[in-house]
């Protein structure tokens, strides 16, 4: 990033969602899943959906089947933080649920199986990860490596300063969308490409590590695009509205979701031109771009998330979703 990045450079704001997220998701525990069958594993994939802080609270009760050999597969076996790794189990059906980084992750209907998009948050260190899934009496088994991710340049930003009522505001704000990305559809409503939400300046990129005001730092967890005040911020990909509103440290902020846990956010925006509740095409204008919240400089910053952990927009117009 050049130098003068820093000026029109969003928040930290959007990095302490990662940070919690990034509590929320210690080491797995290889040893804490069995791989065995019948009533028992039941009983204890049931105490595991209790006691999970993933999607487990919106589980179906509808029983899930085994109707074919069954069989777990990922799509990628390494990953760098920030990116994430496509799960698919064929030969069952009905509701199942994944656990990988200490997280219970809901599966979804597709691709004649089930499917799970397993994020693998900024700040992990490299290493072997379990994937166990539940599913019609079943625990089945996989496992993929997080591999070192390569060091970005650091952005100082002397410019904004976090108060102590900035710090609150902040969590406050951190709280509403987390409730946000919770809420998400059976239907993955994506399209391939997933698109840019405007043209501009790429003026700080996903994973740079930030400090604000000579105090403590946390990595970027989106894109800031600068671009002049008042130029429309367009919808990445279609999707229903979970959140249309004003956040004081994040301004007017809106986040959409995709489906399947896949949410796109956006923020600092002078306007918005959706509501809650909204059904929106890709290429729908959302809001404008604005300086809204904890921000220097107009510009859009675009964050991209599975559930409640933040990865790379840039492989999401790449890579894109399954
Ligand atoms: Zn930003």
């Amino acid at each position: 990033m050049e130098a003068r990045a820093a000026r029109d450079a969003s928040p930290l704001a959007d990095a302490s969602i990662g940070v919690s997220a990034n509590a929320e998701t210690p080491p797995s525990r290889p040893g804490t899943v069995g791989s065995s069958r019948g009533t028992g594993v039941a009983l204890a994939a049931a105490a595991l959906l209790l006691s999970g802080t993933g999607w487990a609270g919106v589980m179906d009760k509808a029983a899930s089947a085994v109707i074919g050999p069954p069989a777990i597969s990922v799509d990628r076996e390494e990953v760098v933080p920030g990116s994430w790794v496509v799960v698919r189990v064929t030969g069952v059906k009905g509701p199942g649920i994944l656990r990988a980084l200490g997280r219970d992750i809901r599966m979804f209907a597709a691709d004649s199986g089930l499917r799970a998009l397993v994020p693998v948050p900024l700040g992990l260190t490299s290493g072997k990860q379990v994937i166990a899934v539940r599913v019609g009496g079943l625990t089945l088994k996989t496992a993929f490596r997080i591999a070192g991710a390569p060091a970005k340049p650091p952005q100082m930003l002397r410019d904004l300063t976090l108060s102590a009522k900035g710090a609150a505001a902040l969590k406050s704000g951190n709280a509403v969308l987390g409730r946000a990305f919770r809420k998400t559809g059976r239907e993955a409503l994506w399209s391939f490409p997933v698109h840019t939400p405007l043209t501009g300046r790429l003026s700080s990129g996903f994973g740079v590590m930030r400090s604000y005001g000579g105090t403590a730092g946390w990595p970027h967890r989106g894109h800031d695009l600068a671009a002049p005040k008042g130029t429309p911020v367009a919808a990445a990909t279609g999707g229903v509205v979970v959140f249309s509103g004003w956040l004081e440290m994040y301004g007017n902020a809106v986040v959409i979701d995709h489906g399947q846990t896949v949410h796109t956010a956006y923020f600092h925006m002078d306007s918005r031109r959706v509501a809650t509740g909204d059904r929106v095409e890709a290429g729908r204008v959302i809001g404008t771009v604005g300086e809204t919240g904890f921000a220097k400089g107009p510009h859009l910053h675009f964050g991209t998330y599975m559930g409640p952990v933040a990865v790379d927009p840039g492989e999401m117009f790449t890579r894109g979703l399954p």
